[in-house]
């Protein structure tokens, strides 16, 4: 019976995932196939594919000629109040070439709004993921093998396709939740499903200057603070490396969730930390300057949101600073130029969003969870292994 239940299941999960591409290399953390990857070959490595791992963008370009990257990043479940904050964040911001500012959205399923994942995609934001489960702590994601990387983040794929009716052609980058990288194996997964990068990694080392995004094609000079770093060649796969920023005392914090000696709670004080953080990166090199949190950061003060849409109109005063998606970061260091960075606007989308609001049960603990969605509900609340919510069926 139970085999028959689980066939039942796998049937509903082959009609939207490609098992046989999943399953060729499942247990990569012996992975004899990978080539070792190599120290940077500079003449061989180059744009718009392959670039090394390093501090400078490009020799043709003047430092004061790049374009400011600002890239704004939320984490976890997308909900009406995250997304509130969004929409307040860039009321009335215009990049300097008249473009939307784009915010990049690393969620997971678990009351995830998929409603809202379907506007904020309309509106030119980036959708990426962050896995099925979120996993039970750390060592969850330091044990996981490409296999259950590309579950967690290969059926979360396919749910947002189902759920908020987004091309999946858009989903173009992953963050592994608590940034626990573990090997070459997420890495492995990323490239597998055929994203264009990556941004789990945190550098504390490379600050100041910071480090620029890179690909994985030859040996990364990066710091692992946190998990194991990725000793095998990726080719073709970006790394958008979180730059972590300093508190008060000078502590490394790669989200601002971390950062644990902050400033007074005013606005003044808070802003001033956020922009001496900023100008480790407008007045050095022009690497994009990451702005990593969870919502909830807004609420640990009375003056933290107030002191980050300041912060916002702040920068938006200077004519070089744009706030960009974590993809577009990609696509300009693709074809670096100064100035005005890209040739056109981001796409964005007309809505096709016919909104249910869903009553489910998890299947393993019944517990009751509210899900969001654009077309039918599913029948059960969507799981990793059933990640379309299909009914089990029982006799
Ligand atoms: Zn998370």
């Amino acid at each position: 019976m139970k085999v028959f239940i689980q066939t039942l299941v796998l049937i509903g999960f082959l009609q939207v995932y490609n098992v046989d591409s999943a399953r060729e290399n499942s247990n990569s953390k012996v992975d004899v196939n990978l080539e070792m990857a190599e120290p940077c070959d500079f003449l061989k490595c180059s744009l718009p594919n392959c670039r090394c791992s390093d501090v400078k963008l490009c020799e043709k370009i003047q430092t004061e000629k790049i374009p400011q990257f600002v890239t704004v990043t939320f984490d976890d479940a997308v909900t009406a109040l995250n997304f509130e904050y969004c929409d307040k964040i860039f009321e009335n911001i215009r990049n300097p070439d008249g473009c939307s500012p784009s915010a990049t959205f690393y969620f997971n399923h678990e009351y995830t709004d998929y409603t809202k994942i379907h506007f904020l995609w309309t509106k030119g934001h980036e959708l990426a993921l962050h896995s099925m489960t979120h996993g039970m702590g750390t060592s969850y994601w330091k044990e996981a093998t490409v296999d259950v990387f590309l579950k967690e983040f290969g059926q979360q794929l396919e749910m947002i396709e189902h759920f908020a009716k987004i091309d999946k052609r858009d989903v173009k980058g992953m963050r592994v939740p608590h940034l626990q990288i573990s090997g070459n194996d997420s890495f492995i997964a990323a490239k597998k499903l055929g994203l264009l990068y990556d941004s789990s990694w945190p550098t504390t080392r490379f600050t100041s200057p910071p480090l620029w995004p890179y690909t994985l094609d030859y040996k990364s000079v990066q710091d692992c603070p946190i998990g194991e770093c990725p000793d095998a060649s990726i080719p073709g796969l970006w790394e958008n490396p979180l730059v972590s920023w300093e508190d008060t005392k000078g502590y490394k914090c790669a989200m601002l969730d971390a950062c644990i000696h902050m400033p007074n709670d005013t606005t003044k004080d808070l802003v001033n930390w956020m922009i001496s953080n900023f100008n480790r990166h407008y007045l050095t090199n022009r690497a994009p300057f990451g702005i990593y949190l969870h919502s909830a950061w807004f609420q640990k003060g009375e003056h933290y949101f107030e002191a980050f849409r300041e912060f916002i109109r702040y920068l938006n005063k200077k004519p070089d600073v744009y706030f960009v998606s974590a993809s577009q970061v990609i696509e300009y260091m693709r074809n670096p130029v100064e100035g005005k960075p890209f040739k056109e606007c981001p796409r964005k989308h007309k809505s096709t969003c016919n909104a249910k609001m869903c009553q489910l049960r998890k299947i393993d603990s019944k517990d009751v969870r509210y899900m969001n969605v654009c077309g039918s509900c599913p029948a059960v609340y969507p799981w990793i292994e059933n990640p379309l919510g299909l009914k089990i069926t029982t006799f």
